[in-house]
């Protein structure tokens, strides 16, 4: 499904700002949207109307006077709608449902064999999510599980193209590529189903979270792959066919250049991603099984772990800076499981300076991504919600 985000400035005080406002108590009453938005109360009562229309807002009792007729109080229903997400790694999957404040109601991290392809690994997680909005609808007054979810955000370790919610070659996904989820899930919850590639979801889960007033912002995502996603004047910047960020399969200096999955060598993936910092331990004869296994030898000053750690740093490093000097954000931030990794991020921010204009990098922030394992399933949410309050 393909979803337009309306540019920044007609988001300003459009109607996911407003629910927002009264989602973080900012707001209790149409005055007070008209007071934060500038907007006529007109236009305000309008978008609320709206609102409530569509259950995305609720009007409860009557608000304190300030002299004359009682205002109503507006409220985010509680109990109610709810959205679920998915992100999907490559041995862990985070599901959870959220409200439509983009708050985590509840969430779980499952095991998952991506080798397994993806009717079995999809139809699991759908099902978990169904099984989550039963439990929260059962503590709600009415417990219409049914009428509860409003629709389902999923996040991809690989590229998807955007117009179709298609997978186009995954790397370690066997069996997944060209895999249409959009329509497989469509087929199995009566609900939109919006899919995008994890570095966006993380991308736009970190923003909304952490850097809502900023416009620009680049956030790599580091894991067992790696991947980025941006922001561009306040909004996920996707390109035509969905693939803008994805710098797993641009070259860096390494030599020898190691083999890519993509065919090509000397690949940022094949240098700087968890599964090739675990294939070059085993090169070099050291036994470890998987990223946990180096991220524990490079917290324990593991000699070559720690050499390999630094030059995964220095090579993206010197991708961001080409990124940093053609886009000129103003946050750079890195998440995922090779965040934590201080040898990496320390490489990382000196390559960035040494390769930076100073214009580029004067007031650029450089950080880690803040908002914690939620950060996949939060941004999946905004992707529904932005797409519920649209229709609305
Ligand atoms: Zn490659």
């Amino acid at each position: 499904m393909t979803i337009d985000e309306a540019p920044r400035d007609v988001l300003r005080g459009g109607p996911r700002e407003l629910l927002r406002w009264v989602a973080t108590g900012a707001a209790v009453s149409r005055a007070d949207l008209s007071r934060l938005s500038g907007l006529s109360p007109s236009t305000v009562s309008q978008r609320v109307e709206a609102l409530i229309s569509q259950g995305l807002l609720e009007e409860t009792g009557a608000g304190r006077s300030r002299g004359g007729r009682r205002p109503r109080q507006l409220a985010v229903p509680t109990g109610g709608a709810v959205v679920g997400a998915i992100d999907l790694g490559a041995h862990h999957a985070r599901v959870g449902t959220l409200d439509l404040s983009g708050r985590v109601v509840q969430a779980r991290t499952l095991p998952v064999r991506i080798e397994d392809g993806p009717e079995a690994v999809l139809g699991a997680l759908l099902a978990e999510v169904t099984t989550l909005v039963g439990g929260d609808s059962a503590a709600s007054a009415d417990g219409s599980a049914a009428d509860a979810l409003r629709g389902v955000g999923i996040g991809i370790p690989g590229p998807v193209q955007h117009s179709t919610g298609r997978i186009v070659s995954p790397s370690r996904m066997p069996g997944w590529n060209g895999f249409d989820v959009a329509a497989f899930c469509a087929g199995r919850v009566d609900v939109p189903v919006i899919v995008d590639n994890d570095a966006n979801l993380m991308a736009l889960g970190a923003h909304r979270t952490a850097h809502s007033e900023l416009d620009h912002a680049v956030y790599i995502k580091a894991g067992t792959g790696i991947g980025s996603g941006v922001i561009s004047s306040g909004r996920l910047h996707r390109g035509a066919q969905g693939s803008a960020g994805d710098i797993s399969h641009c070259r860096v200096v390494a030599d020898p250049a190691p083999p890519c999955t993509c065919g090509n060598a000397g690949c940022l993936e094949a240098v700087a991603s968890g599964a090739a910092l675990v294939t070059a331990l085993r090169g070099q004869g050291v036994q470890v099984s998987d990223l946990t296994g180096v991220i524990r030898l490079i917290d324990d000053g593991d000699r070559q772990a720690t050499a390999l750690a630094r030059q995964a740093g220095r090579a993206v490093g010197e991708i961001l800076a080409v990124v940093v000097n053609f886009f000129n954000p103003q946050v750079v931030a890195i998440g995922g499981r090779l965040a934590d990794c201080e040898p990496l991020l320390a490489s990382m921010r000196a390559t960035l300076y040494e390769r930076c204009l100073p214009l580029a990098t004067q007031t650029l922030l450089i950080e880690r991504v803040a908002a914690g394992q939620d950060v996949g399933i939060t941004g999946a949410a905004h992707l529904v919600i932005d797409h519920v309050v649209a229709a609305a």
